[in-house]
């Protein structure tokens, strides 16, 4: 009878042990998580809920209505297009440095560019000044391609190789001097231009489809946000607000 027992609390001991063990393993929660990975989902939140704020405080409270270009605001990830030292101010309501004395522009005026843009999801889109990338992602969340064109090689590069390991596969990126767009893919439905020309080019406006639009800052020291609309081959011009971006570079300049 002593025997019995002894037996029943060695099977009764080896089922909890088994079940401990069993559990202790199935549990991914019990898995310690590593400190990069926790302080990467940290960021994570933190990015999310500071871009929640950005759209808040710097979009909506001033004119930007349209949903999608608010959404992809929300989206795309701008914290990952400045350099590093500028990580943790990626979202504050200004423009940033990306290297090589340009700038990422100011969330504003990304959101305001791409609204007066009026992007639909079958448009071929042509910018110029590709800089960090980022009006670049913003255009590929709402049209069918980008064509960009960055006059700096290793701007240029730097921002495809983001692009790519953000698997845009919409977005094309060539080096060279933008003034001239790019012939290859014309014409485009619309033009966004992210440096400042003092005259608008010709070639864009010989590059865009009749019923498409421009949208283009003109200017050396006083520059304004122009819209240039192609309507029955005919030119239509409309000055938005004063802007401040940096000037646009001739290749043989
Ligand atoms: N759209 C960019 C902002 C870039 S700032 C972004 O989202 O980050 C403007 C860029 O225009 C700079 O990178 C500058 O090198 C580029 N640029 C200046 N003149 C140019 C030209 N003629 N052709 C193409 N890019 C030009």
């Amino acid at each position: 009878m002593l025997k019995f027992k002894i037996m029943n609390k060695k099977i009764y001991q080896l089922i909890f042990i088994i079940t401990f063990v069993s559990l202790s393993c199935n549990n991914k929660k019990n898995l310690p998580i590593k400190s990069q990975e926790r302080k990467e989902m940290n960021n994570i939140d933190e990015y999310y809920q500071k871009r929640l704020k950005m759209l808040e405080e710097q979009l909506k409270q001033r004119d930007i209505t349209d949903k999608k270009v608010l959404s992809a605001m929300l989206k795309v990830e701008r914290h990952k297009f400045v350099p590093k030292e500028y990580e943790k101010l990626a979202y504050i309501d200004e423009p940033l440095p990306i290297g090589f004395g340009q700038t990422i522009s100011q969330p504003y005026i990304v959101a305001l560019m791409t609204q007066l843009l009026e992007l639909k999801e079958n448009d071929k889109v042509l910018e110029i000044g590709t800089g960090s990338g980022y009006q670049a992602a913003i255009l590929a969340e709402l049209a069918k391609e980008v064509y960009t064109i960055e006059i700096i090689p290793q701007l240029a590069q730097k921002a495809e190789k983001l692009l790519k390991d953000l698997s845009y596969k919409n977005i094309f990126i060539k080096i060279g001097d933008g003034y001239l767009g790019w012939q290859e893919h014309a014409p485009y439905d619309k033009i966004i231009v992210t440096c400042s020309p003092d005259h608008i080019p010709q070639p864009l406006i010989d590059q865009l489809k009749d019923g498409g639009k421009i949208v283009i800052p003109v200017g050396d020291i006083y520059q304004e946000l122009v819209v240039v609309e192609k309507k029955d081959k005919k030119i239509i011009k409309r000055n938005i607000i004063p802007v401040r971006f940096v000037p646009m570079k001739r290749l043989n300049e």
